[in-house]
């Protein structure tokens, strides 16, 4: 029992008995947290850190938003479960809300509670409105930890995990920085990525293919901002072969790209999208697939097999529809974009210049990365792909560097990833650079 709220009785209570994800168990030590506000969070001493890495990039709305943590009390005040087979006015107004925001035609919300499971559900209507086994997928993606998302994801999280394939395939998207097709141009490796993808799904079988799955811009996996013209050429593939698209917003929906879903950029309307994050800040639990009426109304007469005893649970919906209002209000996620197009993106260009072990800086809104090498020239990484203990040690220097900074990075690999909520200040978002700049010296030693 946890009797003094001190950092290090909060450690030692969290060893005591809880099992971590993504970690081995005899080497953990995490941060406890004490608090949250706006951009910022802080541990029992007093340490703040501004929050770059919006927790697990969910955090579009910062700590502790007024309205939201409003809304959640209300609603927990006037009901606070309710199985999913019962109407709620919480769970109607946040599909409202969703299905106002989302691109064309997709107008209805199945809700799940996290990113996850809103891709098995959405992999699952594709397989049975299709009648196909067969899922589409990028090496560099990642699209959640159950079973069938974990063998989806083409990250190297998926490597341990992965006791067969069970219909997924995967494919090479575009990477100018690193292009799999030596491509010389965005235009080139836009064009090669496209005939790449009609090859794979020429090879699998097209009427074996039941939807390609993909991050609009690949998150954890690169911060891959695809080429003006891709994803329209990949919606034109699918059509071409009778294969769905599935836009997976779990980690660039409600904000982060300066714009509601990432596909609004080029004007894509995918046949589902999944989301979760962003759509509440993660105040509680939440996510969901947005449906096209054309996939829906393949379950009009027969049953969709699936549910969730806490879909659309009334906390998590009150917090959305809070945060939906709240992000219109206070337009956060014009703020989003103007922010990643004046100050965050100029200023981590910036900083590249000045830094030899920058190799690439790539990003939109409030959703950026730095690459990191050890040689510009070669582009060789800083730390080899998929690097673990000692190797991801320079990675690992620049991470402490920031912390010890009052900055809470998120880092992968060789990239530093830049994801304060969408709302931070210009002010914050600024200092915030600052500290990057100072902590980058550390990386340099290594280029
Ligand atoms: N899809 C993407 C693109 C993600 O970034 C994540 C999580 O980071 C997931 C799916 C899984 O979401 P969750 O952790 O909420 O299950």
């Amino acid at each position: 029992m946890l009797t003094d709220s001190s950092t290090a009785a909060a450690r030692a209570a969290d060893r005591a008995h809880v099992f971590h994800s993504w970690s081995a168990q005899g080497h953990i030590d995490p941060m406890p947290v004490a608090g949250g506000s706006g951009s910022t969070f802080w541990d029992y001493e007093g340490n703040h850190y501004l929050d770059f890495s919006s927790q697990f990039v969910n955090l579009n709305i910062g700590h502790g938003h007024p309205r939201v943590v409003e809304a959640i009390c209300r609603q927990a005040r006037k009901l606070c479960t309710v199985a999913p087979h019962f109407a709620n006015d919480q769970r109607s107004e946040a599909a409202w809300l969703i299905a106002q925001h989302a691109p064309g035609d997709l107008d209805k919300v199945f809700f799940t509670n996290g990113g996850t499971e809103s891709n098995e559900h959405a992999v699952r209507m594709a397989r049975l409105v299709t009648g196909r086994p067969k899922i589409l997928t990028g090496y560099r993606s990642y699209h959640g930890s159950t079973h069938t998302a974990m063998h989806l994801t083409g990250d190297p999280r998926r490597w341990p995990s992965d006791t067969g394939t069970a219909g997924a395939v995967h494919f090479f998207g575009p990477y100018p920085y690193r292009s799999a097709f030596h491509a010389e141009s965005e235009a080139q490796e836009c064009e090669r990525a496209l005939e790449h993808l009609e090859q794979v799904i020429t090879l699998e079988g097209p009427q074996t293919v039941a939807a390609v799955l993909l991050e609009p811009v690949v998150g954890t996996n690169g911060l891959l901002v695809p080429p003006a013209g891709y994803l329209r050429g990949v919606r034109e593939i699918c059509d071409r072969y009778g294969i769905l698209l599935i836009a997976d917003e779990v980690m660039t929906g409600f904000g982060r790209t300066g714009r509601w879903f990432a596909v609004d950029h080029w004007d894509v309307v995918p046949d589902l999208i999944t989301f979760a994050k962003g759509v509440n800040s993660g105040y509680v639990p939440l996510g969901g697939v947005i449906l096209s009426e054309r996939v829906a109304a393949r379950f009009h007469d027969t049953p969709y097999p699936g549910g969730l005893t806490y879909s659309g649970h009334p906390l998590a919906c009150a917090a959305a529809v809070a945060t939906m209002h709240a992000m219109r209000d206070e337009g956060i996620v014009e703020h989003a974009a103007w922010l990643g197009e004046h100050v965050i993106g100029p200023g981590l260009r910036k900083i590249g210049e000045a830094h030899p072990s920058v190799g690439d800086v790539r990003g939109l809104g409030v959703f950026w990365a730095l690459e990191l090498v050890r040689d510009r020239r070669t582009r060789e990484m800083l730390v080899p792909f998929a690097a673990t203990g000692a190797q991801a040690a320079p990675m690992a220097e620049l991470a402490a560097d920031c912390r010890r900074r009052g900055l809470w990075p998120f880092t992968h690999f060789n990239r530093l990833h830049v994801l304060p909520p969408c709302n931070v200040s210009a002010e914050d978002a600024r200092r915030g650079l600052e500290i990057i700049d100072e902590a980058l010296d550390v990386a340099d030693r290594y280029a």
